[in-house]
């Protein structure tokens, strides 16, 4: 098994695109159609109906139907064959979690289950833990939660306060704490908590709810997802057997992060479906709703804001499969029956950290502009429950605070690239100096020719090459979060302003030509969105970091090198809009 020809986490900015490919999901095989096609289903069928009813807190109702789900096998996704599980890949992961994003509240509750409730489990447990409680949660006989938030950690949940101390027989562990917003906590069997042992060695217990001393608090009343249950899990004195302890004493924050990571890619999986629901509730109102005697589909205005939703759907969508994508090349080279698979599993899942990270916030924020944008498009009935727009967008907003606030993700991600240049696992600091003298010779802006998307591969190379440019003449003036920030709001528009060029152009030889002219269209939308957030987030960093003379050439730099040419925007985005009016939904 080689990792060889693998793409490392961050290499892409590194890179130059033309030439490279990545799963997309026009890749998806006939079996994983038909798992999407089978998701779709029980969300028509047995979740919207009910909808309404599960937004009232019926728990009982809630969990009927994540036992339905169960049958039908969709918890299995992630579970290892051995213990009775479908182990597929990560897109196939994905796909089913986009298909369950509409449903919002039961989207959250199945993937509390499925995602950071089983995985610590799936990830680090022994055998012994893994018969004992896996089948009972993949059944959905048990529920499952995860609690790592306290009252006074969230995002800096190393400082917890919660307590685990050996008893003198040696036989358990005694936990005393409180976790705060925990998501499934009325009703979850299986817990798995996160402390302190002696005060000191952050690690994992699995808790069961049976166990004596651990009580639910009130339910929080929550802005949106009225239909999950978010309470404090309160510990005290509760008695955990010392075989319920998860993965090593003081090795807690691997399964706390590494867990959190895919959590990250399921939750970008989960609003891109949302974000695709939002659109459509957008659209269909705007073809039906007249004033000044025309359908609002027709006025520029809407037009705009319809092809502007599109375009980001599109880079979303592309980012999230290609991130997977990622996930699942290098999760195959690994071999099932090596005993420290798991190991090895983790390590391959945290090479892609921080493009877990950017899924993370580029989905969230997109659904969030979808979201906001669905209900611009639908007036004053927007803000009247009678209308979906309305859960859904109450139901966004705590998307960029959980799985680590957006902020967090956003530093994280220039962070974790720098740490990989220092410790060699990418050769970054060569490439600034190639670029810095590159640029001191004459001019660094590649210029596009007449190939497929030319000019926007073209504006991309120059782009990734500003980046490197800007790193090197900030120099050791990187510790600000405010530059920090920005670094990361560039590589985050590099990445999605990629993965959508790569993508249009592995397809564009297999599609119609009407599908052609809309692949044109989206590719242009989206590389001007792309460079005009660069351009911000690039300004903003010179302008914090760099000083004087250099300032004034720097700014003028990132003028002339992010001029892109959109030739046709305006028409593009006349197309998109009408291509969306025709098909009443997402038209990729
Ligand atoms: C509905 C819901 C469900 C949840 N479900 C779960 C669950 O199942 N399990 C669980 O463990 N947790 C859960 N959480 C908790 C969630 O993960 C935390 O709310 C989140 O991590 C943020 O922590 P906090 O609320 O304490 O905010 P804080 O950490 O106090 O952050 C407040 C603000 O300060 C910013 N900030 C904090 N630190 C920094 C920093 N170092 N640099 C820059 N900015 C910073 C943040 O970005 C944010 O904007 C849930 C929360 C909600 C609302």
């Amino acid at each position: 098994m080689t990792n060889e020809g693998l793409v490392k986490g961050g290499e892409f900015l590194l890179r130059e695109a033309v030439g490279r490919t990545q799963f997309t999901p026009e890749d998806f095989t006939s079996e994983q159609r038909q798992i999407a096609e089978t998701t779709e289903a029980f969300v028509d069928n047995e979740i919207f109906p009910d909808l309404e009813q599960m937004e009232e807190q019926d728990f009982p109702l809630l969990i009927e139907k994540l036992r339905s789900c169960a049958k039908l096998g969709l918890f299995l996704v992630d579970i290892p064959e051995k213990f009775g599980g479908l182990e597929l890949d990560k897109s196939t992961s994905m796909l089913v979690a986009e298909k369950l994003g509409p449903t919002g509240s039961f989207a959250i509750t199945s993937s509390g289950q499925t995602g950071i409730g089983s995985l610590p489990l799936v990830y680090y447990g022994t055998a012994q833990q893994k018969q004992k409680y896996l089948e009972k949660l993949t059944s959905g006989e048990w529920i499952a939660s995860y609690c790592l938030t306290e009252p006074d950690c969230g995002s800096d949940p190393l400082s917890s306060r919660t307590t685990a101390t050996l008893t003198e027989d040696g036989s358990s562990y005694l936990l005393n704490g409180v976790k705060q917003f925990i998501t499934n906590a009325a009703f979850a069997d299986l817990f798995t908590v996160f402390a302190k042992i002696d005060g000191q060695h952050f690690s994992a217990f699995l808790v069961e709810r049976s166990m004596a001393g651990l009580s639910i608090g009130n339910e929080e009343k929550k802005m949106g997802l009225k239909g999950t249950s978010t309470a404090q899990v309160v510990l005290a004195n509760v008695r955990v057997p010392v075989e319920n302890l998860l993965g090593e004493v003081g090795k807690g924050h691997k399964i706390a992060f590494n867990v959190l990571n895919i959590g990250r890619l399921k939750l970008a999986a989960t609003v891109t479906g949302a974000a695709k629901a939002a659109f459509a509730e957008a659209v269909n109102y705007a073809v039906e709703r007249k004033q000044f005697g025309q359908t609002l589909a027709s006025f520029g205005a809407i037009r705009e804001k319809l092809a502007d939703m599109l375009g980001d759907l599109f880079a979303a969508e592309s980012l999230l499969y290609r991130t997977s994508g990622l996930l699942d090349e290098r999760i195959e080279t690994l071999d099932r029956d090596d005993d420290n698979y798991y190991e090895h599993y983790q390590k391959a899942i945290e090479e892609y950290a921080g493009e877990c990270a950017i899924a993370k916030v580029f989905c969230s924020n997109t659904l969030a502009h979808v979201a906001d944008e669905a209900l611009q498009i639908h007036g004053g009935y927007g803000y009247i429950r009678d209308y979906p727009v309305e859960r859904i967008y109450r139901d966004e907003r705590v998307n960029r605070i959980f799985e680590g606030t957006n902020e967090i993700n956003r530093l994280l991600i220039p962070g974790l690239l720098l740490r990989r240049a220092d410790s060699g696992a990418l050769d970054l600091w060569s490439l600034v100096k190639a670029v810095q003298g590159k640029f001191q010779s004459g001019d660094i802006k590649d210029v596009g020719d007449n190939t497929l998307f030319g000019t926007e591969l073209s504006q991309l190379a120059t782009q990734k090459k500003l980046f490197l440019l800007l790193l090197g003449a900030l120099g050791e003036n990187r510790s600000e979060q405010e530059i920090l920030l920005a670094l990361g709001d560039m590589i985050i528009s590099l990445f999605a302003l990629e993965s959508s060029i790569l993508r249009t152009s592995k397809i564009f030889s297999t599609v119609s030509e009407r599908q052609k002219r809309l692949l044109q269209a989206v590719v242009k939308v989206t590389t001007f969105t792309g460079v005009d957030r660069f351009q911000s987030a690039a300004m903003r960093c010179a302008t914090y970091g760099v000083h004087g003379a250099n300032l004034v050439a720097l700014q003028k730099t990132i003028t002339s090198l992010c001029a892109y040419p959109a030739i046709g925007l305006l028409k593009a985005k006349q197309q998109l809009a009408e291509a969306a009016a025709e098909s009443g939904s997402y038209p990729f």
